[in-house]
């Protein structure tokens, strides 16, 4: 297929493979891109939020042509039980500003306008390409990659794997485990279309002005899991993902919670008359810290989410992509620059590198958050939101009965629900998870 051999093969071109293959090939590197989707962006599935800070330190001039949605002045927080919600929105003027912080996208497009970039700084981007093996030596060292096109061995100095969630190829070489169901999230997203002066009167913003409402509690039955709606120009996207392993346990489907979040009296009236014209589902690596893989060896790095790279807790995922793909290409250029090999000894600067990154000071912070949630889910995911919930009703509603009254059935009910030594308890963790 090609005979030539290359400084570097880049696998996948979502945000980490495009990072990575940008920053080499902007540094004269010769970089072959594969990609199997039909475009880049064609396979890949985001909320989505994207985090201007760490596209700057690429492409600093992004805003001039990049296709952005909206930037967002307002996050909301909600709580939800099953007939209400306790929100938590902050709004600020100060994120309408010269250069914002952040946007929603369109993964598609948004993608394809990334792999643009790649190509024009050099890199040769062959999509419809499925790398189908890691090529090693008898050293155990990769060389290159074989694909799913005739024709033999594709040969580099290192591989870059991009190749996402799912990351067959690293599991098939045995370079890591396959990702565990309790680890993984399984997110499903619908696309729902109205006319922008809609949007903006429902969610209370002005021209490209945007707002997101990332959701938790009775929605997802008792599992770990969150939905989110983002508004875009002229869609608004709405999602629900829960653990692998908790809809393993009960039987509950995605597209059922969806159903039911979009049925939800304070989600309805926001999606109500939308066509929707686009339904995905996709895998999210929620592990955290304590999952992520080996991150490089003799000949190879693995960079975004088939690292495991991804903040489930603040909901960032294509940030650590983009700078895990940034920072193995920036560590793989200094060594080609020094002339060194890229040995597995040598090929741990890209580790030294992300270790000092906020990629992996973030995912440390929450190590034990993820396995916190995941066992701790029935309390905090369905018996605290309708106790508080309960609380807020009793709060608000004015119906004679003395406050001191009020106040003490509100504590009664959450020391029934989980007892002092219970409440106790899940305070500490959640303290000590969050510390
Ligand atoms: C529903 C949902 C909502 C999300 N919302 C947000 C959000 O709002 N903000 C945020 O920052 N993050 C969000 N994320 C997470 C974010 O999408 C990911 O963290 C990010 O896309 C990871 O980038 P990546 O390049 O590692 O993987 P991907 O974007 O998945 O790219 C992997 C690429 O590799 C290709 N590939 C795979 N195998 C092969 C092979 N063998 N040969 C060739 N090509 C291959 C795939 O086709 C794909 O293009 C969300 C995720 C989901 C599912």
């Amino acid at each position: 297929m090609i005979d030539e051999k290359f400084d570097a093969i880049v696998v996948g071109a979502g945000m980490a493979g495009n990072a990575a293959a940008l920053t080499m090939a902007q540094r004269g590197m010769k970089v072959l891109q594969l990609e199997r989707g039909e475009y880049s962006g064609s396979k890949n599935v985001q909320g989505a939020i994207l985090y201007a800070d760490m596209l700057e330190k690429l492409i600093p001039d992004f805003r001039d042509d990049a296709p952005l949605e909206r930037h967002l002045v307002e996050q909301r927080f909600w709580m939800m039980d099953d007939r209400s919600h306790v929100g938590l929105h902050y709004r600020s003027e100060d994120f309408n500003e010269q250069s914002p912080n952040r946007y929603t996208i369109i993964r598609a497009q948004f993608d394809k306008w990334f792999s643009k970039k790649v190509q024009e700084a050099g890199a040769v981007v062959l999509c419809e390409t499925t790398v189908v093996e890691l090529v090693k030596d008898s050293f155990g060292k990769v060389i290159g990659v074989r694909t799913d096109r005739s024709g033999g061995l594709i040969r580099a100095d290192v591989v870059v794997i991009a190749e996402g969630v799912t990351g067959l190829l690293g599991t098939r070489a045995g370079l890591r485990e396959i990702p565990k169901p309790e680890n993984t999230a399984l997110a499903v997203k619908e696309m729902h279309f109205m006319p922008r002066e809609t949007i903006e009167s429902r969610f209370n913003l002005k021209g490209d002005e945007g707002m997101v409402i990332e959701a938790a509690g009775t929605i997802s039955r008792g599992m770990t899991g969150m939905g989110f709606i983002y508004s875009n120009k002229e869609c608004v996207s709405i999602g629900m993902g829960c653990l692998v392993s908790d809809f393993q346990r009960t039987g509950e489907t995605p597209y059922g919670l969806l159903d039911a979040f979009k049925r939800h009296p304070s989600v309805a009236p926001l999606i109500e008359g939308s066509e929707v014209k686009e339904y995905s589902a996709h895998l999210i690596p929620e592990g955290g810290f304590k999952a992520i893989p080996q991150l490089y060896g003799d000949g190879w790095v693995v960079v975004g989410d088939a690292a495991q790279l991804n903040n489930a807790i603040h909901r960032e995922g294509s940030n650590l992509a983009m700078t895990s793909g940034r920072i193995a290409g920036e560590a793989i250029f200094q060594l080609r620059s020094r002339r060194e090999e890229m040995t597995e000894q040598n090929l741990s600067l890209y580790k030294e590198m992300l270790d000092k990154s906020f990629v992996i000071k973030d995912l440390k912070k929450y190590k034990d958050m993820p396995a916190l949630l995941h066992t701790q889910s029935q309390n905090f995911f369905l018996t605290y939101p309708q106790l508080v919930s309960k609380a807020m009703q009793s709060f608000v509603r004015v119906d004679g009965t003395p406050k001191v009254e009020k106040e003490k059935k509100t504590i009664r009910s959450f020391v029934n629900a989980r007892s002092w030594l219970g409440l106790f308890a899940d305070g500490f963790r959640l303290a000590r998870a969050w510390r």
